[in-house]
């Protein structure tokens, strides 16, 4: 989602309340307008545009930092697969939704994780960043380059490949 997609309201309201936390009222005062309108289009973000909450959240949670629509541009524009074993969020779901994957940490898994290339860069140099997958950024740690652990995660995909197709069969 594009800063463009939000009207001018939706935008200040996004920046000062959903992003910086701010209080409905306190965004009503510094923007000039009546509460009931930044109430409006907090639900108006919220409730229609579930992506772009998606991608708040997981710029707050990771503590990106850097220009948020900078992240949201990065996010959209790129192949939503693990950079190592190229497994997709969709298949991830699928093994999930089959029992062909079955792990113990229920909060991690489902979904792709940001993975830093070179795993002491900051977040918010965004050209060091992928999606990876729980596993393979798991065992990656700081430990193994991203060149080394591409020969890694070829192996991984070969994993997946065959318990996908358990289910396409
Ligand atoms: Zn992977």
């Amino acid at each position: 989602m594009k800063k463009d997609d939000l009207t001018k309201l939706q935008q200040q309201v996004f920046d000062l309340v959903l992003l910086q936390s701010m209080t409905f009222q306190g965004a009503a005062n510094q923007l000039g307008v009546e509460l009931n309108d930044v109430r409006k289009a907090d639900s108006e973000i919220r409730t229609g545009m579930r992506d772009l909450i998606k991608v708040r959240d997981l710029w707050k949670r990771k503590k990106i930092g850097g220009d948020f629509w900078s992240f949201s541009g990065w996010y959209d524009s790129q192949p939503h697969q693990c950079i190592y074993c190229g497994i997709s969020e969709a298949e991830l779901q699928l093994l999930h939704d089959h029992k062909l994957i079955e792990n113990k940490r229920i909060f991690r898994g489902k979904t792709l994780e940001i993975e830093r290339r070179k795993a002491n860069e900051a977040y918010n140099n965004l050209g060091n960043l992928s999606f990876a997958c729980y596993w393979c950024n798991n065992a990656k740690t700081d430990t193994f380059s991203e060149d080394e652990f591409k020969a890694i995660g070829k192996a991984i995909g070969e994993v997946w490949r065959k318990r996908l197709n358990q289910i396409k069969r």
